[in-house]
């Protein structure tokens, strides 16, 4: 069975919204690396490659199921914040939207009864469990040590 059509332009709209979040990333960590945080700037750059990890994914499986699976433009990206909490607040809320688009697309393979896809679909249910997770951790970083923390918040972040 082959995705339908419906299934086919959802999963095109949310390669182009993983291809959008690794443009996020990418720009947020062009941010960190001009005001000299290095350890925030390679956290971005590893969260952009999941992010376009996140896109190959959908487009593997879309053209492997035999949809008509297209690359579109990406909109172009914010290019500055307040501070680097603001950064990470962002972060958060762009994820936490991240989670909702993924929800939609499972609604709509329950509603079109492609059980394969419910199933593939899973793992990215649960990536933004994790996804979630991470950023509000980082947020609570900032929350608790505020500015002053920003030396070790940088310095952990390098780690990842
Ligand atoms: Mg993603």
């Amino acid at each position: 069975m082959k995705l339908t059509k419906r299934l086919t332009d959802a999963f095109n709209a949310q390669i182009e919204a993983e291809m959008w979040s690794a443009n996020l990333y990418s720009s947020m960590g062009i941010y960190f690396q001009k005001m000299g945080l290095s350890g925030c700037a390679h956290w971005m750059k590893k969260q952009a490659e999941e992010e376009l990890g996140h896109a190959n994914k959908l487009i593997e499986y879309g053209v492997t199921r035999g949809g008509d699976i297209k690359i579109s433009a990406i909109n172009a990206v914010p290019t500055t914040w307040d501070d680097p909490q603001a950064v990470f607040g962002h972060v958060y809320q762009h994820e936490c939207h991240v989670s909702e688009l993924i929800d939609n697309l499972m609604d709509i393979a329950l509603e079109e009864n492609d059980k394969a896809t419910q199933e593939f679909l899973r793992w990215f249910v649960n990536e933004q469990v994790e996804e979630e997770e991470t950023a509000q951790g980082i947020l609570d970083k900032f929350n608790v040590f505020g500015v002053h923390g920003l030396y070790c918040v940088d310095h952990e972040l390098g780690k990842r």
